[in-house]
C-alpha cells in the first residue's frame, strides 16, 4: 500500500452517514385489544373473561388453553405492582389490576423507584388527550381517590373495536462507510469525481470500492478514476410502490457497468419511457450520470443515469 493511499485511508476513516430508516405501519389489533385501546378514550378499562380468570387488557383467546372470551368485564382502575425495574427511559412495572389474574407492563409515574415495592399500590394515569393508542393509558402513579371494586359487567356502551392503528417505526443510525465508500464518496461530493479501485493481482477496477478483490480475493491497491459512463447489463421496470422511493413508479432499475470497471453499480435510469424500456434501456445500452443539484456524498447525487 503506498504512503499516498494510506493517508488517504486514514483521512477518510471516520466518514460517515447520519440515516434514519422510517417504518410508518398499521397495526389491526383484533376485536378484545381493540375494544380495549378505544375504552381508554372513554377513561375505563375493559377485561375479557375466560372461565374464572380475568385478563386484562382484553384478549380474544386465553393464552392458557386457547379457548375464545366468554364476555367483557370493566375493571377498577387499580391495582399493585408484582415486579418493577428502572432503565434510561424510566421505571416499567407489571401492574396486576384488581379482580385480574395476570399482570402487564406499563410505565410507573410520579413514584421514585425507591419507593416501590412488590405490592405498591398504583392507580391509572390517564393521557390528557386521547390518542387511539396504549398511551391513552399514560402509566400508574400514586394511589388516588379511584376506588377498587370487582370485576363488573362491561358498561352497555361499550366502545365498537379499533379496526387499524396507525404506528410508525423510526430508527435513527449512523453508517461508517470506511476508508473505501469513505474516498468514494467525498470524491462524488466534492468533486463530481467517481473512483474505483484496481485490484492488485487480477487488475480488475472494482466500483464501489472495497479491501479485497471479490474474485481473486486478493488485497485492492491503487485509486483509479472512471468517467460517469457506462453500459447497461440488465435492467428491471418497477411497478411496485415502497417507503423511501425517490422515484413514482414505474421507473427504470438497471445495473450499469461503468467505462474501466469490472462491476455493476445499481442505478435508476431516467427519463426512458417504460413502455419504451425493454427497448431503450436493454443490455447494452450506453448511460451517462445525471448529477443531482444536492451534494450528500452518497450515490444519491447522481439523480439518475439517462441514455446517450
Ligand atoms: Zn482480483
Amino acid at each position: 500500500m503506498s504512503t499516498a493511499l494510506t493517508n488517504e485511508l486514514d483521512d477518510m476513516s471516520a466518514h460517515t452517514l447520519a440515516s434514519q430508516i422510517k417504518m410508518p405501519y398499521t397495526l389491526t389489533p383484533g376485536q378484545a385489544t381493540g375494544i380495549f385501546i378505544a375504552e381508554l378514550a372513554q377513561r375505563r378499562l375493559i377485561g375479557s373473561r375466560h372461565k374464572d380468570r380475568i385478563l386484562v387488557p382484553a384478549q380474544d383467546f386465553s393464552g392458557i388453553d386457547g379457548e375464545p372470551a366468554s364476555g367483557f368485564v370493566e375493571v377498577a382502575p387499580v391495582g399493585s405492582v408484582t415486579a418493577f425495574t428502572t432503565t434510561a427511559q424510566g421505571t416499567f412495572a407489571h401492574i396486576l389490576i384488581d379482580g385480574s389474574s395476570t399482570p402487564f407492563v406499563h410505565r410507573i409515574i410520579g413514584i421514585d423507584a425507591k419507593d416501590l415495592s412488590v405490592g405498591t399500590r398504583v392507580e391509572v394515569i390517564w393521557a390528557n388527550e386521547a390518542s387511539g393508542t396504549m398511551m391513552d393509558l399514560a402509566g400508574f402513579g400514586p394511589i388516588g381517590a379511584s376506588a377498587t371494586f370487582a370485576p363488573r359487567e362491561a358498561p352497555a356502551d361499550l366502545s365498537a373495536a379499533l379496526e387499524q392503528i396507525d404506528y410508525s417505526l423510526t430508527l435513527d443510525y449512523q453508517h461508517a462507510y470506511g476508508p473505501y465508500y469513505g474516498t468514494l464518496f467525498d470524491g462524488v461530493k466534492s468533486d463530481r469525481r467517481v473512483r474505483g479501485i484496481k485490484c492488485s493481482k487480477c487488475r480488475r477496477v472494482l466500483l464501489p470500492p472495497r479491501a479485497l478483490c471479490d474474485v481473486c480475493f486478493a488485497p485492492t491497491a491503487e485509486w483509479v478514476d472512471v468517467a460517469a459512463v457506462g453500459t447497461i447489463q440488465a435492467s428491471s421496470i418497477v411497478h411496485i410502490e415502497f417507503v423511501g422511493q425517490r422515484l413514482k413508479p414505474p421507473y427504470v432499475y438497471a445495473e450499469i457497468v461503468l467505462d474501466g470497471t469490472s462491476t455493476r453499480l445499481i442505478h435508476m435510469v431516467g427519463h426512458v419511457d417504460p413502455e419504451e424500456a425493454k427497448t431503450l434501456a436493454a443490455p447494452g445500452a450506453r448511460v451517462q450520470a445525471v448529477w443531482s443539484d444536492r451534494r450528500t456524498g452518497s450515490l444519491a447525487d447522481i439523480e439518475y443515469f439517462e441514455l446517450i
